[in-house]
């Protein structure tokens, strides 16, 4: 199989949302009155963002699911995306599982494949997508896009899902933490299969101040929201372990906390809204079937402090994953 079979065999699909598709040397989309290209990029290297053996339709699926996140986390809506792949050799039956996971996460949200580009290399996926987010660039607030950058003093900080389980699903697949069954199979599930927070962030447009996803570890992506907003928070360490239902399962307790706190690969949204806006948060979580926590709220002094019930410091480390500051670099399946 040819380079350009191989195109057409897997990765061409009428996309009737763009005026050009795959096929030619660009695609062209055209943008509706008012709205605004959301533009994001993710790339996932073989035994450093997933392991060798990885069941290909999951990766498929993850491959766009960690991209969807990031318009997720800006309240974009999933429009087209492209795809670039180096694989070591046109193999059918790494392929079709591949695209099959793909095209089912890609046919559910509407986001259509309009090009790419295909080499012979170490196994590399590289997806761009493009979503639309309302906005006037020429107005006062120049976007309706979530961003990083709106927190302010007296906002509640929430999260959606659950946090830490992808974590521990790495823990346990590199044999550092050993999982019973019910629990490594969630856990496993939640590192292959992410779901992207799609619908709330869309619900939760013109609701939150700021919005970031968690793909490196709470602490951290809270972390880059409250650098750009130039705010603090506190965070209430019982709500925020409230989020992993492994936390009292008998699981090592200073494992779990770690995980939730810090673990990456949750691609679940932290954001932030006034309290005035707090039943709208609710709806905004109810219509988009998504579970949303409070879990603290942002303050002026600078930094991220953890409390318990009673106020007092807790110690959590404060760093999310970063790919340059880490020693170990054998470490897989932490994305973004
Ligand atoms: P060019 O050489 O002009 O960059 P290519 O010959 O590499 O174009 O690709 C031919 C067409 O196939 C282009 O429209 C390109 O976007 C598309 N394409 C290449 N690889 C992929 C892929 N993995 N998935 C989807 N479309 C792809
Ligand atoms: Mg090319």
């Amino acid at each position: 199989m040819g380079e350009f079979d191989l195109i057409r065999r897997y990765f061409t699909r009428p996309s009737p949302g763009a005026v050009v598709g795959v096929g030619d040397d660009c695609a062209i989309l055209q943008t509706a009155p008012g709205m605004q290209l959301a533009i994001s990029t993710d790339m996932l290297v073989e035994g450093r963002h997933f392991f060798p053996d990885v069941d290909p339709q999951s990766l498929g699926h993850k491959a766009l699911a960690v991209n969807l996140s990031d318009l997720a986390a800006c309240g974009a809506r999933p429009l087209a995306f492209t795809l670039a792949l180096a694989l070591p050799s046109a193999d059918a039956t790494w392929l079709e599982p591949f695209a099959a996971g793909l095209w089912a996460l890609a046919d559910a949200h509407g986001c259509e494949l309009i090009g790419g580009d295909t080499t012979r290399g170490p196994l590399n996926l590289c997806i761009t997508v493009f979503g639309e987010v309302p906005g006037d660039a020429t107005g006062p607030t120049r976007t309706h896009a979530l961003l990083r950058s709106g927190a302010q003093a007296g906002d509640d900080v929430y999260v959606s899902g659950t946090l830490g389980e992808a974590a521990l699903g790495l823990q346990h697949r590199l044999g550092r933490l050993q999982l019973v069954a019910p629990a490594a199979a969630a856990c496993r599930a939640r590192l292959e299969r992410p779901t992207p927070r799609v619908a709330l962030g869309l619900a939760l447009r013109g609701i939150a101040s700021a919005c970031a996803d968690v793909s490196d570890g709470l602490l951290g992506d809270l972390g880059h929201i409250l650098e750009r907003s130039t705010v603090g928070a506190q965070l209430d360490n019982a709500a925020v372990l409230a989020c992993c239902q492994w936390a009292n399962s008998g699981i090592d307790a200073q494992r779990v906390r770690d995980c939730v706190f810090s673990g990456g690969d949750d691609y679940e949204l932290v954001f932030t809204a006034a309290p005035a806006h707090a039943a709208a948060v609710a709806a905004a979580a109810h219509a988009s079937g998504t579970p949303v926590r409070r879990i603290g709220r942002i303050d002026t002094l600078p930094g991220l402090r953890v409390l318990d019930s009673l106020g007092r410091a807790v110690a959590a480390s404060d760093s999310g994953f970063d790919h340059f500051a880490q020693a170990d670099h054998t470490q897989t399946g932490i994305a973004a």
